[in-house]
């Protein structure tokens, strides 16, 4: 069971950024951690150094929660920084895949039907 931390956000973040099929890869250039504030954990990440965005999680929400708030913010800030593009497609429609939480594990999943499609936002075998 993995538990939030700078290394595991670390992780998650670039499994997320991994997952998002960007047309230029993004950076992870800070991760900031100060348990007990409003904003706990401050992933700031972006494509250019010039144009960086900063995406938020809880450590202290269960896990999955975490990832998937995490990955559905990342995703907002890249679908503006990209022009409105779907990221990451969902296979064989026009809209993003969602974010979700199933059978306590992160999911990116289509918006229309689970069933279509829905696959882990950190694949097996990694943290
Ligand atoms: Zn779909």
């Amino acid at each position: 069971m993995t538990t939030a931390s700078p290394e595991s956000v670390r992780l998650a973040a670039e499994a997320i950024l991994d997952g998002l099929c960007l047309p230029a890869p993004w950076k992870i250039l800070d991760i900031d951690w100060t348990p007990g504030s409003p904003t706990p954990v401050k992933v700031t990440a972006g494509p250019y150094p010039r144009e960086v965005v900063s995406a938020y999680c809880d450590p202290d929400r269960p896990w999955p929660e975490t990832v998937a708030r995490l990955a559905s913010d990342l995703q907002d800030h890249a679908c503006e920084v990209h022009w409105g593009r779907p990221f990451p497609p969902c296979p064989g429609h026009t809209h993003p895949l969602s974010t979700g939480v199933a059978d306590g594990v992160a999911v990116w999943e289509c918006p229309v039907s689970p069933r279509h499609h829905r696959s882990p936002i950190i694949q097996a075998g990694t943290p």
